[in-house]
């Protein structure tokens, strides 16, 4: 390994350790954050954007999944769109990526506001996968087989090479679709499972960015989820199944917020890319924040149209994405040191 290997590897840890504080408490986050550690290599984050920046080419294809109906509205939060924005903005100016956000009918709509405030138009498919700073942004269907005929014809159009799910509900071992509670939400939430299982069969790198152990990706670390997040091993409806989804995918990534998770992916590749600015900065989280608020997506908690994720207002967001920052310009400045010195004319 070479110095500026080791440099980055070192970055990387500390990428996934600011992602994995558990500033809302809920005691879950580093059970979990060591098993995904366990099943697979690491850092996370910078695993996650070490394949995607050697398979995703200018003009190649992104899924991002997101969107979690939440009680007793069946519309969705600010945790997923606001990371899906976020990241497909960081794809757009790292890797000259096309973003293709797939998300519920009714999340549509707060889905391009977060995606505009993340500095891209928002247009249907076919203007997405041929405008640059341009992200599609897909109604998929809740029904299994309109959802099945959908996932053929976007593979058919688009061949994404990586798909990402952030804060994304999927069906458990019987099928049906759990909040972190346990609730059955299989009714509201798009089938998209069968669009990332007919992505990895093709050979697309899937990803799964969750918080709690009922997202997807989660699957990877199934038994710890059952052994030690509440309600995960037997769901509170008539299924009595699991919350975990039972799709397997190439990768996971536990964040103490899910954002944080698609963040630290940025970060990570800002990191590689040697580029501070593929990471969003403050101004632009908040500007995601508030559009995707103004927009009917809740800041979880008291469910207020705060903007916020997970009960944590935006500011702090805007905060947390500095401090990564931070770390990203120093890890760049740092790796620059083992091939030229900062200051030569310091140098004795
Ligand atoms: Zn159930």
């Amino acid at each position: 390994m070479s110095g500026a290997d080791g440099k980055l590897l070192k970055v990387g840890e500390a990428i996934d350790s600011l992602c994995t504080i558990e500033i809302t408490g809920r005691g879950v986050v580093r059970d979990l954050y060591l098993a995904a550690r366990a099943a697979q290599d690491g850092p996370l984050c910078l695993a996650a954007a070490r394949e995607l920046a050697a398979r995703v080419h200018p003009g190649d294809a992104v899924v991002i999944a997101t969107g979690l109906p939440t009680y007793p509205w069946f519309s969705g939060e600010q945790d997923g769109p606001v990371g899906a924005a976020t990241l497909a903005r960081a794809l757009v100016l790292g890797l000259a990526a096309r973003p293709i956000v797939v998300t519920e009918a009714i999340h549509v709509e707060m889905c391009r506001a977060a995606l505009r405030g993340a500095g891209l138009y928002a247009r249907g498919l076919e203007q997405a996968l041929s405008l640059p700073t341009t992200a599609a942004v897909v109604a998929f269907p809740t029904d299994p087989a309109e959802a099945a005929e959908a996932a053929d014809r976007l593979m058919a159009q688009a061949r994404p090479r990586a798909m990402v799910a952030i804060e994304r509900p999927g069906a458990n071992e019987r099928g049906h679709y759990h909040g972190a509670k346990g609730f059955q939400l299989s009714d509201h939430c798009a089938k998209v499972d069968l669009l990332f299982e007919r992505g990895k069969a093709a050979g697309a790198y899937t990803v799964g960015i969750g918080d709690g152990g009922n997202e997807l990706g989660c699957a990877l670390i199934r038994e710890t989820v059952v052994a030690t997040v509440p309600f995960a091993a037997v769901c509170q409806c008539p299924c009595g199944g699991s919350v975990v989804p039972a799709f397997v995918p190439d990768h996971l990534i536990i964040a103490a917020i899910s954002n944080w998770g698609a963040y630290g992916v940025a970060a990570a590749l800002a990191l590689l890319l040697d580029r501070r600015e593929v990471l969003h900065d403050r101004e632009v989280d908040r500007r995601v924040h508030e559009l995707c608020a103004a927009a009917e997506a809740n800041n979880d908690g008291p469910g207020l149209l705060d903007p916020g994720t997970d009960a944590v207002p935006a500011r702090l967001h805007g905060d947390f994405v500095e401090l990564l920052g931070f770390m990203v310009q120093s890890g760049i400045d740092f790796g620059r040191l083992y091939k030229e010195p900062r200051y030569p004319w310091l140098a004795v």
